[in-house]
């Protein structure tokens, strides 16, 4: 626990992925977060994202390449040394990290080796990870099988796949997590497990609903239409995220 430990016990909204780094830093002015996920995307900000932890608490840094962030082979050859070092001198998570099969995309071969090396660090040092995926499931659950997803906690963010997908997650003892994505699929807001749910903006990578709306809107009307969805008050399903947020953290808040 933290210096914010009494600020944020109390009913508080948490965003479990963001990019600060990429947004206005005003966000962290935003009343009643209570905690920040804040993903770094490429070796360039794993020191940026660290920092805002070390100056506000209720940010918790994950480090790792995201799928469209991998330039070079020699990204992918240093990465595990890189990984290492990163997480023995920090509390931190691994993520965003990924496979992706659009244009947008680095090579696959790229992609499926720093995916690989992220589980199997994360799995080594405990450490929860924060998974992207687009279009290349079978390969996401593949790596997990592997890697032994029962020993691992991960969430897969910004969830906007099938029913049959989600099953399969969870059927790995995996998390959830819902943003202003997709929001008006009140089913699948409604099929996530109680004690799998995490919330997210993705920040400031919102869709274009979101666009024009300040980041405290984005965050709570995500909660709020979640809620209603599920038909429980929004204090209900800021406590179930909190603490679902502490077992998916473990030991690192
Ligand atoms: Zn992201």
């Amino acid at each position: 626990m933290t210096d914010n430990g009494s600020r944020i016990t109390g009913l508080a909204y948490q965003d479990a992925h963001i990019h600060i780094q990429d947004a206005d830093s005003s966000v962290l002015q935003t009343e009643d977060v209570g905690r920040f996920f804040c993903c770094a995307t490429s070796y360039a900000d794993w020191q940026i994202v660290k920092s805002f932890s070390e100056k506000d608490d209720r940010v918790i840094p994950f480090v790792g390449i995201h799928p469209w962030y991998i330039k070079t082979q020699d990204d992918v050859d240093g990465y595990e040394e890189r990984l290492r070092e990163a997480l023995i001198n920090c509390a931190c998570g691994v993520g965003e990290v990924g496979l992706d099969g659009t244009d947008k995309a680095s090579p696959s071969e790229w992609q499926e080796e720093i995916f690989r090396i992220s589980l199997m660090i994360a799995k080594d040092l405990k450490r929860p990870v924060l998974i992207h995926c687009v279009k290349r499931w079978d390969r996401l659950f593949a790596h997990l099988e592997q890697v032994g997803a029962h020993n691992l906690r991960f969430c897969v963010h910004g969830f906007t796949a099938s029913r049959e997908i989600l099953d399969r997650i969870i059927a790995l003892g995996g998390y959830v997590s819902l943003s202003f994505r997709g929001i008006e699929k009140i089913n699948r807001l409604v099929a996530v497990p109680e004690d799998k749910l995490l919330i997210e903006t993705d920040w400031p990578y919102v869709p274009a609903q979101a666009f024009g709306k300040k980041y405290g809107m984005v965050l709570k009307e995500t909660y709020q239409r979640i809620a209603g969805a599920r038909q429980v008050t929004r204090e209900e399903l800021q406590e179930s995220t909190f603490n679902n947020a502490a077992a998916f953290m473990k030991g690192l808040l």
